[in-house]
């Protein structure tokens, strides 16, 4: 049996996001392979929003965000979402590019981990008005552990040019 008590799970935020194939297809795939995963208990999502890309041209993206009860530790949980990556296809061309599937952890707890694979809170969250809008739904409440601000906070200093909530 695998020992996995859920209840003391720890909490941790993903983005997700997708720009190449049937995106919304591919990420609701994602949020299902890790709702099936004994290790994870997804909690809450977000709506998709569709934005405008950063970085080289390129299509539209769809981004949301998914809240986690984990027993996985920050690193392991890593490994899971590029597993999931390269299942989705993803293949890593120049940076910022178009992808079919970004899975990134935004939120352990309050933990802060800056090692040469893993950042979080993950670097850009608070300036992303991409994540900052999907995030602020599930956990407005959250204190990003080095701003020492919430996300509902957070998310006025932002500019949401480009970022469109869609209807379900
Ligand atoms: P960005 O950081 O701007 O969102 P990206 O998501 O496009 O960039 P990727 O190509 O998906 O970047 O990831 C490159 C590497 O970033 C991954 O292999 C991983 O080791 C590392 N990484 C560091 N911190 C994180 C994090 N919090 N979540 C996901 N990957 C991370
Ligand atoms: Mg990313
Ligand atoms: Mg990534």
């Amino acid at each position: 049996m695998v020992s996995t008590d859920l209840q003391t799970g720890k909490q941790v935020a993903i983005a997700l996001g997708s720009n190449l194939g049937d995106s919304r297809a591919i990420l609701e795939a994602a949020i299902d392979q890790l709702s099936q995963d004994p290790q994870i208990k997804v909690q809450a999502q977000s709506h998709w929003y569709q934005t405008a890309a950063i970085g080289p041209p390129q299509p539209d993206y769809l981004n949301g965000c998914v809240s986690l009860l984990t027993t996985d530790l920050p690193e392991p949980l890593l490994e899971k979402l590029l597993a999931i990556e390269a299942q989705f296809g993803r293949v890593r061309r120049e940076r910022w590019g178009p992808r079919t599937l970004d899975l990134d952890i935004l939120l352990y707890e309050q933990v802060v981990i800056q090692t040469p694979t893993l950042t979080v809170p993950h670097p850009y969250l608070h300036e992303r008005a991409f994540v900052l809008a999907p995030l602020a739904e599930i956990c407005p409440g959250w204190m990003h552990p080095l701003q020492q601000q919430t996300i509902a906070e957070l998310t006025k200093a932002i500019d949401y040019t480009g970022v469109r909530q869609l209807s379900d």
